[in-house]
């Protein structure tokens, strides 16, 4: 993965003495304030909140970016002036990749706190825990602890030979066709979830799955873990739930087919096409 994402030194708590040139990530109903100077997008500082006198709430800090605090909060009124816009982490994510990275951790953590302002086990209200070391959440009452969690899921390059194995999900037609992907089951791993996947979408058996790599997918709240596996064995037999169509492409009959996201399934188709 692009080194982008390092730039960012996580801690839940901020590392620096607060500043005005410190970077606030805002949302207002799940959009990202942005400031728009002379075309270009930049995050808000600190200043720019007091000058509009922005009071965000569910503030937290997501850590050292550019060697000053970030942090994250939402805004409980669309502030209008003629140089701010609101974008949806969708339309950032083809954009600033530092600033689409900030926006995704941010949402992230915003939608954290907000689903366990409660304690999932008394109900009594939490609280962040105080630590440079662990973003955690305490209830007030009974102690107990929650800490972020995310949704694995895999997604994975089936090949057969010079064909790979496609799939069109009648849930999402605007993404054409891409390559297989599901839901981590609890108790099961990433290699067990990929055939189990496969197998079901499909009717296919795979064989040498091996990793690719991974992404977080804010969309919402997930974590995909690529791989690349080969064909073993069965005839294609689609799901007829989710997948309407699933078939094996050469790399001349993919082109136009698949959707040029960021997602690393279309690093994965990408991958393909490069090496077959
Ligand atoms: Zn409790």
């Amino acid at each position: 993965m692009d080194d982008y994402y390092m730039l960012l030194k996580p801690s839940p708590k901020a590392l620096h003495k607060e500043s005005k040139d410190d970077f606030w990530v805002l949302f207002y109903e799940n959009k990202m304030m942005l400031i728009n100077k002379d075309g270009k997008y930049i995050i808000p500082r600190l200043r720019d909140l007091l000058d509009l006198n922005i009071q965000p709430d569910h503030v937290q800090c997501i850590g050292e970016f550019l060697g000053l605090n970030c942090f994250c909060g939402e805004m409980d009124r669309r502030v209008e002036t003629k140089n701010i816009e609101y974008l949806d982490l969708w339309t950032l994510s083809k954009g600033d990749k530092q600033i689409y990275t900030l926006a995704m951790k941010g949402n992230l953590f915003l939608n954290w706190l907000k689903l366990n302002k409660h304690c999932g086990v008394c109900g009594s209200p939490t609280y962040i825990k105080d630590s440079f070391y662990e973003r955690a959440l305490v209830c007030s009452k009974c102690g107990n602890t929650t800490w972020p969690r995310t949704s694995p899921a895999i997604i994975v390059a089936v090949t057969k030979e010079d064909r790979l194995l496609l799939v069109y999900n009648k849930q999402f037609p605007e993404r054409k066709y891409s390559v297989v992907a599901g839901f981590v089951e609890y108790g099961e791993t990433f290699e067990e979830c990929v055939k189990r996947e496969v197998y079901e979408e499909t009717g296919i058996r795979v064989k040498n799955i091996r990793y690719f790599g991974s992404q977080p997918w804010p969309f919402p709240n997930s974590m995909l873990i690529a791989f690349t596996a080969e064909y073993l064995d069965g005839e294609i037999k689609e799901d007829g739930e989710e997948i309407v169509h699933a078939g094996w492409f050469t790399k001349d009959e993919i082109k136009g087919k698949y959707d040029e996201s960021i997602s690393i399934g279309t690093r994965l188709i990408e991958w393909f096409i490069e090496t077959h």
